[in-house]
């Protein structure tokens, strides 16, 4: 099923309109759900414009620096763009907290101003090294974190004017970092969880998520067997997942040798939300692939590995 309503090709698993897509200025995504909570969001793409008349545009949006990369000569261009996306939601860097994402389930608590804009080594600043996820209830913070297949996930509770915005790779799912975050929220900020929204973004989807059997027995250690089964699923041998295929298809190997297990991210985040306390019906879920989707997203999976997405989420409840 594609959307068509920008033109922007977008593949998504089901027939609901999850997002609203946005092509003026750089193109991106928003929840629907948060927009209508007025909650300024987004998700990008790999595009740095989009012409919706002939369905093209260029590529190449830079936003995360890159372990590869040498700091200072790309720092300045991906903060460059990611001021760009802050000024789109109304918001600029000067407001920006941003983490350096090292597949933890730490999350950073800001709570003072002086958090506020101070990413000046890398993506990041040193006092916010090393975790994975940030909550806050400073009015107007604007929350970032990087993905490349994994899916951010974003907490708001409109009562407490609070926010948090996390980064769920399969090490962070495990240890259940939303769940942390929202923890960090109801002890730092007063929030209940049943007055919590949640966003689970863009990233891997199961069909292209092969796991080797030491993940399946993490999880099954952690969470216990019954949840395990129900998140991780041996597909049958000879199966052969879409996007893989196509990756590979050109190239005149055989497809995705498969029987093996296949990790559901969205799934798993969406269980320890709702464990977490979260209302089932103020939890919304991507069902778009950035591995079934190469073309319009960056995939670690998908390699395509020149940059990653950045999701964006201003602390903010309506004007
Ligand atoms: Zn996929």
């Amino acid at each position: 099923m594609k959307y068509n309503d920008s033109g922007m090709k977008i593949e998504y698993s089901d027939n609901r309109k999850v997002f609203n897509i946005h092509t003026d200025g750089i193109p991106c995504l928003s929840f629907d759900m948060l927009d209508k909570l007025g909650v300024p969001n987004l998700f990008t793409t790999r595009y740095i414009s989009y012409d919706e008349a002939s369905g093209t545009g260029v590529k190449g949006l830079r936003t995360a620096v890159m372990k590869t990369e040498k700091v200072e000569e790309a720092s300045p261009v991906c903060r460059a763009n990611r001021d760009i996306l802050a000024h789109q939601l109304g918001s600029s860097l000067s407001m920006e907290l941003v983490t350096d994402q090292k597949h933890t389930n730490y999350v950073h608590v800001a709570t003072c101003e002086e958090d506020l804009g101070v990413a000046t080594v890398g993506n990041f600043t040193l006092h916010r090294q090393f975790v994975d996820g940030i909550v806050t209830d400073i009015p107007g913070a604007l929350l970032t974190v990087f993905g490349g297949d994994c899916p951010p996930v974003y907490i708001v509770d409109p009562k407490r004017k609070a926010a948090g915005l996390v980064h769920a790779g399969w090490k962070g799912t495990l240890g259940k970092i939303p769940q942390v975050a929202i923890a960090q929220m109801v002890v730092k900020f007063g929030c209940d969880p049943t007055d919590m929204y949640a966003a689970i973004g863009p990233g891997v989807c199961k069909d292209c998520y092969e796991m080797g059997d030491e993940v399946y027995d993490a999880f099954a250690e952690q969470w216990g067997k019954e949840d395990a089964d129900r998140i991780l699923k041996r597909y049958a041998p000879g199966t052969e997942s879409k996007a893989f295929a196509r990756i590979i298809g050109g190239s005149g190997q055989q497809g995705a040798p498969d029987g093996k297990y296949h990790l559901d991210l969205i799934a798993a985040n969406r269980l320890t939300l709702l464990r977490a306390g979260v209302p089932a019906d103020h939890i919304e879920v991507s069902n778009v692939c950035t591995m079934c989707n190469v073309d319009t997203f960056y995939s670690y999976r998908g390699r395509a590995l020149e940059n990653e997405q950045v999701a964006m989420m201003v602390n903010r409840f309506g004007d």
